[in-house]
């Protein structure tokens, strides 16, 4: 055998398969919404795998917010509470965001970080199970949703039972008439894992318990349906998918047929049943309005409002096909081109969200090394490499350029090269 005909079948070190690039421009001439990533701020020279966790910038944010400063701000100063919708703004892009999680009007109220939510929602769940102690949760969630469980259930005298998704049907199973909320993710932060939303919230019901999902990597990635679901409470972020800005404030889903009882703990005047009445009891508002609390960052609503219009021509149902057809390609140039680093979650696009994770032993010199040939991805301790899918923004062209730079980066054993980390220090 000749040598390189030897070093062609190394496993090692595979290379690009000829025309990962073709394809990938071919998927993107044919896919449907191949005109969304010309809606955003595209950095030239950069490849941008990091809108899982603060999502490109659309074009139409900056005017947006100069016409809020300058002009209702500037000009209309207090008077745009009324004149520019400033008041109902909660409840206007609520609605906004409710349309992409299967929520019909009047169930999703915006303002608040994504923390502050889910405090509202442990603590509003086990008041309206009195008699339940538990609360069930994946001890492998988003650190701050654990922080905030931890304290509620002190508060609240709560006891945290640890399960992951697959576990949850035999803890319910086991415990289920002393267990007040089952609390998840649907896609799991580090790996991309989906859970099945249906068959969970129906399973939380079969024992009588509440279901609150964190939707904080499935807005804007997956067509996660609430109200088919029968779901309770939910909470998603608007800086990640959405591309609502750093900061953009957070939503809360209640369903309407818990309105009327949801008490959350924190009860400020926006809250209120009559606002203005400044009245020293407090009433809570008769629906979703009662989530809200004090006076939200209105410059940050207004451009998460403003970001929303990117995808007023989209259903949920069809983003969730581009980011299926991108994370498929993604896993599938993955592990053609760099099958030395295994996939830490599942392959099939069905049971991942909007992005994929690599495991390596030096993902942090991986991610360093890659920034420094511009192409921006994540590292999640101890071993991922986080790579992330913006269904409206990300392309096929873009994970193929990372994918190849990813193999170029372990060829050149870049990852070693402390030199790396200096020169990307941008990110
Ligand atoms: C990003 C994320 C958060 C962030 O919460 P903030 O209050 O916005 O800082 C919370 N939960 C999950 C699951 C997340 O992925």
């Amino acid at each position: 055998m000749p040598p390189d005909a030897a070093a062609a079948s190394a496993p090692t070190a595979p290379g690009p398969p000829a025309g990962l690039l073709d394809r990938a421009a071919a998927l993107d001439r044919e896919e449907p919404l191949r005109h969304l990533p010309s809606r955003f701020h595209r950095p030239e020279g950069l490849v941008y795998l990091d809108g899982n966790s603060l999502g490109p910038m659309p074009l139409g944010v900056p005017d947006a917010v100069a016409d809020v400063v300058r002009r209702q701000w500037g000009r209309e100063l207090v008077a745009a509470w009324n004149t520019e919708g400033w008041w109902e703004a909660p409840q206007r892009v609520g609605d906004r965001i409710g349309r992409l999680v299967g929520a019909a009007p009047g169930q999703v109220v915006a303002g608040d970080s994504t923390s502050v939510h889910l405090f509202q929602c442990y603590v509003a769940a086990a008041r309206m199970r009195p008699g339940r102690r538990a609360v069930v949760a994946d001890p492998d969630a988003f650190p701050t949703d654990l922080h905030l469980l931890a304290s509620a259930a002190r508060l609240c005298d709560l006891e945290v039972v640890a399960a992951r998704p697959a576990e949850v049907p035999d803890v319910l199973a086991r415990r289920g008439g002393d267990v007040a909320l089952v609390a998840l993710s649907e896609v799991d932060y580090r790996t991309g894992e989906r859970c099945d939303v249906p068959a969970l919230t129906a399973a939380a019901h079969d024992a009588g318990a509440l279901v609150l999902w964190d939707l904080a990597h499935s807005v804007g990635a997956t067509d996660v349906d609430l109200d088919a679901a029968g779901a309770d409470l939910a909470v998603g972020c608007s800086y990640k998918h959405l591309s609502g800005g750093p900061g953009a404030p957070a939503w809360v889903y209640v369903a309407r047929r818990h309105q009327h009882e949801v008490d959350p703990p924190l009860t400020g005047w926006h809250g209120h049943a009559d606002p203005f009445a400044m009245d020293g009891r407090y009433a809570p508002a008769d629906d979703v309005r009662r989530m809200r609390i004090g006076t939200p960052p209105m410059l940050s609503l207004l451009a998460l409002d403003a970001a929303l219009d990117v995808l007023d021509d989209v259903t949920p149902v069809q983003l969730r096909a581009r980011s299926t057809s991108l994370v498929r390609f993604l896993v599938e140039a993955l592990e053609a081109v760099v099958p030395e680093l295994p996939l830490a979650g599942p392959r099939d696009p069905a049971r991942l969200g909007g992005h994929v994770a690599v495991r390596s032993p030096e993902a942090w010199g991986v991610v360093r090394a890659l920034a420094g040939r511009g192409v921006v991805g994540d590292f999640r301790a101890p071993d991922l490499v986080r790579l992330g899918v913006a269904a409206s923004s990300t392309t096929h062209a873009d994970l193929a350029r990372g994918v190849v730079a990813l193999r170029a980066v372990l060829d050149a054993g870049e990852q070693h090269d402390p030199a790396h980390a200096v020169r990307s220090t941008v990110t």
